[in-house]
């Protein structure tokens, strides 16, 4: 079998980490093409020296002389700040990996998508924001694009193309995060730590944040539009606290196809390395004895707003989406800094929201970006 090269955006994150955990034990199936990073430059040089690739961006330039040190004489080639990034992006290789945290990932990802032929996504707030240009672009690109986010990837796993006017609907599970129980008053006042302690998974810290406002759930159902085409009214979310089944297609005989597993996410992650084969991982399996049982509740809308949120942003339109999610990664750091307490996030959403309302959808990557950061701005803690 011929080696694969892969390039990863976002190589040293959560996600980033994982793909070279599989990448490492499956050596003689794929090379490293490129690794790109934000500012861990000491990370970033233990994996390239590891895993030699032909070229490293890291986008803090204020990183580049540390890199070039820890590189030195390995023939790696170093480039550094967003043009560096850009170029690293553009390098032909079969499968890329996007796993940038937030908006900052759009750029590279649109740079990435002609230069590949598979893109694994797990980057979701580019297809929030920019979802119809991302879409269009790769299908002119003839580049498949492959979820990894859990949910998305499940229903991939599950979704007959050819029976999609069969489905009657999507079934995203949620874990509900770790304030699933918590009274509304204390979860407002809730410190990052508490939010970013996820019950099952273990993620960046961004989106471990946004699992507990459920602001996850809500980038997931316009991530869920966006990807498999189908209609809001056909996108349901269901709270599953023990993260065993990742999500479920319901099809109009009744039939209902779920992918499970153990929430890993090197399992999606080998899928979507290994398709249209399947490779083995190393992470955890499900133990049918002990598990004993799988509950399911309806959300609570009340101390959840999210949801509803994402709903009337796909009725709203692009704009509404940007401002969704510009404001909520805006919220969410001034949150992790400690500036805004946690039950300010849902607020300010819907600021944003309501100042993008008449604005027409953004049809240009770079009108998307001037959208996302006029809210960014617009918002002051
Ligand atoms: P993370 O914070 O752990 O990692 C983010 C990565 O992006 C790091 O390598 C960082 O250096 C890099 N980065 C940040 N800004 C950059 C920039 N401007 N240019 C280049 N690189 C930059 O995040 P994560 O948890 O791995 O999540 C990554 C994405 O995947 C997010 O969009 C998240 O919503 C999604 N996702 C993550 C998980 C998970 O289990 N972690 C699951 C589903 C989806
Ligand atoms: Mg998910």
């Amino acid at each position: 079998m011929t080696q694969q090269f892969v390039t990863i955006l976002g190589s040293t994150g959560s996600i980033g980490t994982s793909t070279l955990d599989l990448i490492r034990a499956h050596g003689e199936k794929f090379k490293i093409r490129a690794l790109i990073a934000g500012s861990n430059v000491e990370l970033l040089i233990e994996q390239a020296l590891a895993f030699k690739p032909e070229m490293v961006a890291i986008h803090d330039e204020t990183r580049f002389d540390r890199l070039r040190e820890g590189l030195k004489g390995s023939g790696v080639e170093i480039v550094a700040g967003r043009s560096g990034v850009l170029e690293a992006a553009a390098l032909n290789t079969d499968i890329c990996v996007a796993a940038i945290v937030g908006l900052a990932g759009l750029e590279p990802l649109m740079t990435a998508l002609p230069h590949c032929r598979k893109l694994l996504i797990a980057n979701k707030e580019p297809l929030v924001a920019a979802g119809p240009i991302v879409m269009r672009a790769a299908y002119q690109c003839d580049t498949k694009i492959i979820p990894l986010d859990s949910e998305h990837n499940a229903i991939f796993q599950v979704f007959e193309d050819d029976n999609r006017d069969q489905i009657d609907k999507l079934i995203l599970t949620a874990s509900g995060g770790p304030f699933r129980t918590w009274p509304i008053e204390k979860m407002n006042l809730a410190t990052p730590d508490q939010a970013i302690a996820h019950p099952n998974w273990s993620m960046g810290k961004k989106i471990s944040v946004d699992s507990a406002s459920m602001v996850n759930k809500a980038l997931e159902i316009i991530e869920a539009n966006q990807l498999f085409g189908l209609s809001p009214t056909q996108i349901e979310v269901i709270i599953h606290p023990q993260s065993i089944i990742h999500s479920m297609v319901e099809y109009r005989d009744g039939s209902v196809l779920a992918q499970m597993g153990a929430p890993d996410m090197r399992t999606p992650i080998a899928y979507a390395l290994a398709y249209p084969n399947r490779m083995e991982t190393t992470g955890k399996t499900i133990n049918w004895a002990t598990l004993k049982q799988l509950d399911f509740e309806e959300p609570d809308h009340i101390k959840f707003p999210a949801l509803r949120i994402a709903y009337s942003c796909i009725a709203l339109g692009g704009a509404a989406c940007i401002a969704l999610n510009a404001a909520n990664e805006a919220a969410v750091e001034h949150y992790l800094n400690g500036k805004i307490a946690f039950g300010r996030i849902i607020p300010w959403i819907e600021e944003a929201i309501n100042l993008a309302i008449d604005q027409p959808a953004p049809a240009t990557i770079p009108d998307v970006i001037e959208l996302d950061q006029m809210i960014r701005h617009h918002l002051v803690a």
